[in-house]
């Protein structure tokens, strides 16, 4: 044994196993049986093994017991406040024919709706299923951020900070994607309705942005979301771009999530959103940007966005209309992967991941779409929902069960009657293509029990 693995022995303070979970290490990702992790005083894992622990007696050490462990799930994209409509925009009346424009009419009416202690109060509801579901980390992408009227509060991240304190509060991780928005549409004014969202101008959001950075820490950190090319004009859009450079920011954004957005686009600029962000100078630093959907891409799109990110929200997707993601031709392009609760309509990152496979299966009649001869399909989706989102999120230590990390973690039960009897061979298949986050028992922060 070496010098070196004596001293991480030595600071090893509590050493947890189970049946089953992953173990990350610079070789990759695997899922075994009998897994354990080390972890010194702070939560962070110093070691990792599997079998049994003989000679480990004088650490303390916590048996999950039947349970599988995999890495705390990370969430690359929501809006906190949207899941106040759940269950509210599936009957028909007023806002017929139904489409995502008479869906984001109703989401206004809720936007329009909040006070600060009640952003706080939804998003601490949000954030708590989040948890529960098996979620230690959040990318909430922020876009509510004045009065009604439009008018800056007193402290002009007063929401912002509702958000941050909400997180807190419930103790998940939060990057916060600090969004601008300053136009209708290509050229267009604000509506009423979008007042609150908007800055006065480019200089006035980064400008709030810049008054945010000191708060970032271990639990938050920060990042600039321009909403969509609708709402962000051109040399907007080349600014953030700068100051995400100059801070070292990763940039989320809103990407053709509808056609409109596409031919509303060509009509401005003649081109489509993504080369539209990539003139801009969004693409150049790569692995710092994420497209938000990126439904209606072509080759050429994807081709652009290689080494980058596409968060998938395929729940919040199908509810909307908004059309069928095609991951395979994104992963096949090099674009990495990754998962949002987006609307909040559904917070279960398992249902997401399957659900992305799934939908691409009924869409081409074939099966297996996300699978490749290196990867597996359950460990493709599990690293969409952990690993990937956490690279998206410009915090690439998390989403990994690896020495060095936090141990962030989900703890599924296997007595649970969705993965009851099912072969230790087939556990990773069967929760990611036919379970659910139901089965979470236990939800560890560095190393402290959340639930
Ligand atoms: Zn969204």
């Amino acid at each position: 044994m070496s010098d070196a693995a004596d001293t991480e022995r030595a600071s090893a303070h509590t050493i947890l196993r189970a049946a089953a979970g992953i173990l990350d290490s610079d070789g990759g990702r695997e899922f075994v049986t009998d897994p354990w992790w080390a972890l010194d005083e702070h939560g962070t894992i110093v070691e990792l093994g599997r079998g049994p622990l003989a000679g480990r007696d004088e650490i303390l050490t916590r048996d999950l017991g039947r349970s599988l462990v995999l890495p705390g799930m990370v969430n690359a994209h929501s809006h906190a406040f949207q899941r106040s409509i759940r269950g509210r925009t599936h009957r028909r009346g007023a806002h017929d024919p139904s489409s995502f424009w008479s869906w984001r009419t109703q989401m206004y009416e809720a936007a329009n709706s909040l006070t600060p202690s009640r952003l706080y109060d939804v998003t601490k509801a949000c954030f708590r299923e989040m948890l529960r579901a098996g979620i230690t980390c959040v990318g909430e992408f922020h876009y509510v951020h004045h009065d009604v009227d439009g008018a800056p509060y007193d402290d002009a991240n007063l929401l912002s900070k509702q958000i941050i304190a909400a997180a807190d509060e419930v103790g998940i991780r939060l990057v916060l994607l600090e969004v601008l928005y300053l136009a209708s549409g290509f050229g267009a004014p604000p509506l009423a309705e979008q007042r609150r969202f908007c800055d006065r101008d480019v200089g006035a959001f980064l400008a709030r942005c810049e008054d945010l950075l000191p708060a970032r820490g271990d639990a938050l950190s920060l990042g600039l979301a321009p909403h969509s090319v609708r709402a962000v004009p051109i040399h907007a859009l080349e600014e953030v771009a700068r100051f995400a450079a100059d801070h070292d920011l990763v940039v989320h954004a809103h990407v053709s999530e509808q056609v409109a957005e596409n031919q509303a686009c060509v009509a401005a600029h003649g081109t489509s959103p993504v080369a539209l962000l990539e003139q801009a100078g969004l693409l150049r630093r790569p692995g710092t940007f994420t497209a938000v959907h990126a439904i209606h891409v072509d080759d050429a799109d994807r081709a652009r966005l290689r080494g980058h990110h596409v968060c998938a929200c395929p729940t919040t997707e199908a509810d909307l209309g908004d059309g069928t993601l095609m991951g395979s031709a994104l992963q096949a392009a090099g674009v990495q992967l990754a998962f949002g609760s987006d609307s909040n309509s559904v917070i279960d990152l398992i249902t997401e991941a399957r659900s992305l496979e799934l939908h691409e299966r009924l869409a081409t009649q074939r099966r297996l779409r996300l699978a490749t001869e290196a990867r597996p399909l359950s460990m493709a989706l599990l690293d969409a929902a952990t690993s990937g989102g956490a690279r998206s999120l410009g915090v690439p230590h998390l989403g990994r069960l690896a020495v060095g990390t936090p141990f962030d973690a989900a703890v599924f039960d296997l007595d649970h009657p969705t993965l009851d009897d099912v072969h230790e061979d087939d556990l990773l298949d069967a929760l990611m293509l036919s379970g659910s986050c139901a089965p979470v028992r236990d939800v560890f922060i560095s190393g402290a029990e959340c639930l």
